[in-house]
């Protein structure tokens, strides 16, 4: 028979039997989160064989909608922590990178062999998991701030008790959920909710099976945490506030210093610690810059960050709204002019309106505080020395933010900046695989890239004579 005529006719009868078995074995749903499923208008597509030009069965046909199912993660944290759906589906992919990035660095913790001074004894050195760790972390990015150290921690080997913020719960129990699923063995992680965190916390930092603390929040509870821990001499890590200086030099591109400006400045709705908290620019650019920031940000779009086409959420509460409002003023009534917002908006939900001022006088408080808002004061500058003494002119230390053309500048600057991080022609800094962290008062030890996974590792040296 030839080729051709078998396609015509098809399988022997048993032949066609095992077609049919195994295609009635294989699964015909959507496989979403673990389970099967039709879609979810119950359409089907059917698979033809080329051969025959017969269907041969039929498979679920997806709509738009069974895709986002798997945004799950994301919706949570919108609908707790208000954000754009945008910026909670770039948080769990940053916060999952985590994951990645310390399960690759957990098989590279090595130790070292060598020969001693004498030249007769040998060196041993080995490292070995920190032990318990106690880790607070804040509301505003509930879901990274985790991982950065939940990750580091299991890659070392250590178990840990995680409290999140009261404000943001559920993203923390649904990573809990999710690590439990990828078969974290229990007790590994802890996880508890808490509305009162100092009595919680305490006795843990008290607790001789205790020995590290890491802190992500304000630089206040920070302090405190400090002295709680010096009880058990535990290891301390501390993520704590910001006042990021935002630097413009005249010959910067001004079309990339907008556009990092707006990233730095408006990325988790101004309610991150890396966020650009002043904008020094040089006077021959400054009024430029503002109104063209003005124009962005005018342009935003405010609302629940649930919507498709909202651009920025709600602050995280009132307490919040009215400390933003309170700093807003202060700069108004000093002279500063307000290009675009200022204003709280009305009707429910904490939102406040993008805001830049300009003209904002040295001195006033939204210069010198963490303003964690939507709002972008514009101060002026003449020459370099003002500027880097503008920009360290705080007792935080966290990121700095440097546009300039000129590789001399841009290096002398970097070098004199007081900052954990500098953000050189970019508004972001944030990434797994670098060192995140703080100097002065925003804190020390190291999150993310090679150095992360040191904070939760000891160094046991071993003597040996030959
Ligand atoms: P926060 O008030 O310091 O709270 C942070 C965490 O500490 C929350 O879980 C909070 O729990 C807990 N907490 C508060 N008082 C405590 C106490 N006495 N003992 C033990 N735990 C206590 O800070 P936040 O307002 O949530 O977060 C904003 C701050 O975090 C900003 O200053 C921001 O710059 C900083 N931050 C820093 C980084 C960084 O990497 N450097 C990253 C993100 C945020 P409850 O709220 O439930 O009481």
């Amino acid at each position: 028979m030839s080729a051709s005529a078998a396609t015509q006719t098809g399988a022997s009868a048993p032949g066609r039997e095992a077609e049919q078995a195994a295609l009635e074995r294989v699964p015909h749903g959507l496989y979403i989160a673990g389970e099967w499923r039709p879609a979810s208008a119950g359409g089907t597509l059917a698979v033809e064989d080329p051969s025959t030009q017969e269907p041969l069965v039929e498979v679920a046909d997806a709509q738009e909608g069974d895709a986002l199912q798997t945004d799950e993660l994301a919706l949570l944290m919108t609908l707790e922590m208000g954000k754009a759906l945008a910026e909670s589906r770039a948080e769990i992919t940053y916060a999952a990178e985590f994951l990645r990035w310390f399960s690759e660095e957990a098989v590279r913790v090595h130790g070292r062999y060598m020969v001693n001074t004498t030249g007769k004894g040998r060196i041993l050195t080995m490292r070995q998991p920190v032990g318990p760790c106690v880790f607070v972390t804040p509301w505003n990015f509930p879901m990274a701030m985790g991982t950065r150290k939940i990750a580091p921690a299991i890659a070392a080997g250590c178990t840990m008790v995680v409290k999140p913020a009261q404000q943001t719960p559920l993203s923390m129990l649904a990573l809990a959920r999710v690590l439990e699923q990828a078969g974290l063995p229990g007790g590994a992680l802890n996880v508890i909710t808490s509305s009162r965190s100092g009595a919680v916390i305490e006795p843990l930092l008290k607790d001789s099976r205790t020995r590290k603390l890491s802190f992500t929040g304000s630089t206040e509870v920070g302090r405190k945490l400090i002295a709680q821990s010096a009880d058990q001499v535990l290891r301390v890590s501390m993520e704590l506030g910001g006042n990021a200086p935002f630097l413009v030099f005249e010959d910067a591109d001004l079309d990339a210093a907008v556009e990092g400006a707006l990233l730095a400045k408006m990325r988790n709705v101004g309610e991150a610690c890396t966020a650009a908290n002043r904008f020094h620019v040089h006077e021959s650019l400054a009024d430029e810059f503002a109104q063209r920031m003005a124009e962005r940000m005018g342009a935003l779009k405010v609302g629940r960050g649930t919507e498709p086409d909202t651009d920025v959420g709600p602050l995280i509460d009132a307490g919040q709204r009215a400390k933003v409002a309170d700093l807003v003023s202060d700069a108004a009534g000093r002279g500063a002019r307000v290009l675009v917002g200022g204003e709280p908006l009305d009707g429910r939900g904490y939102f406040f309106a993008p805001t830049v001022l300009a003209d904002v006088q040295p001195g006033t408080r939204l210069l010198q505080e963490e303003i964690f808002g939507p709002v972008a004061p514009v101060a002026s500058f003449a020459t370099d020395e003002q500027a880097l003494r503008a920009a360290n002119g705080t007792d935080y230390g966290l990121v700095a933010y440097v546009y300039t053309r000129d590789l001399t500048r841009a290096l002398t600057v970097c070098e004199g900046l007081e900052s954990g991080m500098v953000g050189l022609n970019q508004g972001v800094v944030s990434n797994p695989a670098a060192p995140f962290g703080g100097v002065k008062q925003s804190g020390f030890g190291r999150e993310g890239g090679f150095e992360g996974i040191g904070e939760y590792l000891e160094t046991k040296y071993v003597a040996m004579s030959l």
